[in-house]
């Protein structure tokens, strides 16, 4: 297969990004608002639709952002895979060994609402998968005597407000952070504050209504995913590694599997090893299904395109024998051909032990 010749040359894939947050607070308006903006300026924006999640190229985002030349030199990171469904706890809690599926988070806030019940959950749980994040304190337009400048940075923006409005937003976020403080959380600083991005934890004002602060939000993310996450966004060549969203029966396929891939790639007619029920599955790939884009669906029962390979990291659904009793939340691996189907099934089964099906999966 042809498409086998570029692993080698891939070192690190796309981080795995989820957006979490309180009802309301802005999470869906925040995404929408980004791949609104992002198509309408290119036509070609190569945004891809994923199973479960969208694919926004590095280009397409750092166009977006006006990225200066300096941080367009040191991003090698090839896009951003956010997971469509935001708030999705359950999400949060898929494993995979060692640490969670999602590399990193946004946690949205609403100003000057602050942290609720749903926020300090979703910090809860961040903090117990270790999964680093930053914070967009949203809505800032609503701010009393706010002038909003369109997709401006959040500095620009920000020097251009009255004193007043100015002290308010200061105001705001500071009884954010003191909130944080309380739940022993300290550290967090407006991201133009902070020297050194491990020891402080980065809130960056936007509205998902005025694109305030997003190019800034998302320049903050590229830069700490950039330099801090290195190691966990390392591609490794080999079979697939993945977690099952769902297990969900499609019109004209029957049972099918929307699974992430976190590492390695997947082929179809590959036999893959996955968690169900009573234990590890062992079955092959009979199809690997991606969305089609909209507007090439012309017959609603065919909404997939069917694909040969698929890289790390992606969301993709898969089609395959006997898969009924597999599990939302369990592990996935694809066996190569030098791997031994018994260690495979092993690891499976240790992974199982480790997680609770049923508590992970809301
Ligand atoms: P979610 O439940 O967190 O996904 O919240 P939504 O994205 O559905 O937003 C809830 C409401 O807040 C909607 O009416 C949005 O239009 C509005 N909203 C979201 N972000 C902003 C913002 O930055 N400024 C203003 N003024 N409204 C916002």
């Amino acid at each position: 297969m042809v498409a086998k010749k570029k692993i080698s040359e891939r070192k690190i894939r796309s981080p795995i990004i989820t957006v979490l947050g309180h009802i309301d607070h802005g999470k869906t308006t925040l995404l929408d608002y980004i791949r609104g903006t992002i198509v309408q300026k290119r036509e070609a924006a190569g945004i891809t639709q994923h199973i479960g999640a969208s694919f926004f190229p590095m280009d397409t985002i750092l166009d977006f952002c006006k990225a200066p030349e300096s941080l367009r030199k040191k991003i090698t990171i090839p896009g951003l895979l956010v997971i469509d469904t935001p708030g999705h706890t359950a999400f949060m809690n898929l494993r995979k060994r060692g640490g969670a599926v999602a590399d990193f988070a946004v946690l949205v806030i609403e100003m000057p609402t602050g942290p609720m019940q749903t926020t300090w959950e979703a910090v809860r749980i961040l903090r117990d998968k270790k999964v680093p994040f930053i914070i967009a304190a949203n809505k800032i337009d609503r701010i009393n005597g706010w002038k909003p400048e369109k997709d401006a940075d959040f500095m620009e923006s920000y020097n251009k407000q009255n004193k007043f409005t100015k002290e308010l937003l200061d105001k705001y976020l500071y009884e954010t952070i003191g909130l944080f403080y309380e739940e022993e959380f300290p550290g967090i600083e407006r991201y133009d504050r902070i020297q050194d991005f491990t020891k402080n934890l980065a809130i960056v004002p936007t509205s998902a209504k005025t694109g305030e602060g997003i190019p800034t939000l998302l320049i903050v993310l590229l830069g700490i995913v950039q330099q801090y996450l290195q190691k966990k966004i390392e591609y490794t060549d080999g079979p697939a590694q993945g977690v099952v969203l769902e297990v969900k029966k499609e019109t004209g396929y029957g049972m099918t599997l929307d699974c992430i891939i976190f590492d390695g790639h997947l082929e179809k007619g590959q036999q893959i090893v996955v968690g169900g029920l009573n234990g590890p599955i062992t079955t092959h790939i009979r199809a690997l299904l991606t969305p089609k884009e909209l507007d090439e669906i012309r017959d609603p029962s065919k909404k997939f395109s069917q694909n040969e390979i698929i890289y790390a990291a992606a969301g993709v659904k898969i089609l395959a024998p006997g898969i009924e009793d597999v599990v939302a939340g369990a592990p996935l691996r694809a066996v190569g051909s030098e791997d031994n189907i018994d260690d495979i099934v092993k690891i499976i089964r240790e992974e199982l032990e480790t997680i609770n099906i049923s508590t992970d999966d809301e």
